[in-house]
């Protein structure tokens, strides 16, 4: 049994919050020696709705750790399966290598947490709330006592989650964007179409993702973006408005799913461009997070935990862990399977439309998606492929419509708005260029990466 801290207490690595992050963090640096505290406030919270799919990078990294990957995962996953919608066929994106996990989060959480507290070199101090930052001294609420305690430590890792106290104790900026609210349903003896496979289903209000949680259930994550009037989260009316985006054969256990309560929780998107100051780093979703369609949060977490517990200076800890890339496909991705308007219809059908016809683009989007491929030029090369095909079509059936000019150039002007991503994408490796003073620089005015804010993602989506 772990003894509670006292006063005079000294830690290597205190790591405020024991999600997936949190609990993979204390394991790493456990791992090299560290004596760790590991300080999770309120230990329940794991049992919310929140990630249960953990792609291959993940996987990898949490069996360097020595964790029993089999034992973790109640299920394996071997890609994706987008169904568009559209009435064509469905677009498998099988992993390059390796396959993914699902659990139910907190069991996934709780399993973590028991491989951390293993390791006899950490401390597990749950119901230990954090309060404030006095240099290297953290403060903290021991909420089964009541008293306030502080502990020092030589490194302090913020894993507290989205809402992160020690992010906010750095002056890291705070705002977000809240994208939508997700209900979070089991579906009994729903037969997937594509077992093994996450399933993307367009069509709904926004996007519903589902895979398999064991054997008996599927997670079904319905969308419903913010747009949407409060109306719309009612049970009959996320039953009326996915029905028809999922096949029949879902349905009977869909309609049995919302006749019981169910969870929700809200989504939102904060760009990964603040990492911590001197000792204090932050990992996970503190850092930042994207909408959970592409299902990378968790991912992204637990290499931050690994990469925080081997990198030595918080200047190569945030080049190893920039996510750039995977952010801007999820967020594209997001926008362009939940808005509705003309143009992102366009771009859907570009990007169902690449993906169909060329297996190295589905590959090479499961790489960028999944963090493998982190290369901007990848990203804009593939984004361009897609939207550039949508402008190229939206004027050939612009002269086949006899659509008029002004109106086909009102189109256009929509439509090449979706290029900034590429642009986005291109700027550090512009940058680069410019620094380096190596040939002519393109005529592109390109915000800098440190300079990406939340605000700007808005002006993007
Ligand atoms: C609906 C939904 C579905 C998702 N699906 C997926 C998915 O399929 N795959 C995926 O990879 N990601 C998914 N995500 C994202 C994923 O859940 C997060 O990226 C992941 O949980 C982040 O882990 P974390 O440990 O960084 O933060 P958290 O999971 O938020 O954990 C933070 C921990 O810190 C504790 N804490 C907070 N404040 C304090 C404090 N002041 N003092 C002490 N402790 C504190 C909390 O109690 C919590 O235990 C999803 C998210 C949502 C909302």
């Amino acid at each position: 049994m772990l003894t509670p801290v006292n006063e005079s207490a000294h830690v290597d690595v205190a790591i405020v919050g024991a999600g997936p992050t949190g609990a993979t963090a204390a394991l790493a640096f456990a791992r090299r020696g560290a004596r760790v505290a590991l300080i999770e406030g309120h230990p329940d919270a794991a049992q919310r709705f929140a990630g249960e799919w953990l792609h291959p990078p993940g996987v990898r990294t949490l069996r360097s750790l020595g964790i029993d990957v089999q034992a973790l995962a109640a299920r394996q996953g071997h890609g994706f399966a987008i169904f568009g919608g559209d009435g064509e066929d469905p677009v498998c994106l099988p992993y390059d290598s390796g396959c993914s996990i699902a659990r139910v989060h907190e069991e996934l959480v709780f399993h973590l947490r028991e491989q951390a507290c293993g390791n006899s070199l950490v401390q597990y101090l749950p119901h230990h709330v954090f309060s404030a930052l006095e240099g290297n001294t953290l403060q903290l609420l021991d909420r089964s006592h009541d008293r306030r305690v502080s502990l020092r430590a030589e490194r302090i890792i913020g894993a507290d989650g989205r809402g992160s106290k020690v992010r906010a104790a750095l002056g890291g900026p705070l705002e977000s964007e809240q994208l939508s609210y997700m209900a979070g349903l089991e579906l009994e003896d729903a037969p997937l179409p594509f077992e093994g496979l996450g399933h993307v289903f367009l069509g709904g209000p926004g996007p519903a993702l589902l895979y398999r949680i064991d054997e008996r259930r599927v997670r079904a994550c319905l969308d419903i973006p913010v747009a949407c009037p409060t109306s719309a989260r009612r049970s009959e009316a996320v039953y009326a408005a996915f029905r028809s985006a999922l096949p029949a054969q879902l349905e009977p256990s869909l309609r049995r799913a919302v006749a019981k309560p169910f969870a929700w929780a809200s989504t939102g998107v904060r760009t990964r461009t603040f990492y911590g100051r001197d000792k204090a780093w932050l990992a996970g979703d503190a850092i930042g997070h994207v909408h959970p369609l592409s299902g990378v949060g968790i991912t992204l977490g637990v290499m931050d935990a690994e990469a925080a517990s081997r990198t030595t200076s918080l200047e190569e800890y945030r080049r190893e862990r920039d996510a750039h890339v995977a952010e801007m496909l999820a967020s594209v991705l997001y926008l362009a399977f939940s808005r509705t308007d003309a143009s992102a219809l366009r771009i859907r059908r570009g990007v169902l439309r690449m993906l169909r016809s060329s297996a190295a683009e589905r590959r090479r989007t499961m790489r960028l998606l999944t963090g493998e491929d982190r290369a901007s030029t990848s990203f804009a090369d593939a984004f361009l492929h897609a939207t550039g095909h949508v402008v190229l079509t939206g004027a050939e059936s612009a002269v086949a419509r006899r659509q008029s000019w002004s109106e086909w150039a009102r189109q256009l002007r929509v439509d090449v708005g979706w290029l900034k991503w590429p642009l986005h994408a291109w700027a550090p490796a512009l940058g680069a260029i410019s620094r380096r003073g190596a040939g002519s620089r393109p005529s592109v005015a390109a915000p800098t990466r440190s300079a990406k804010t939340t605000n700007e993602w808005r002006s993007l989506s």
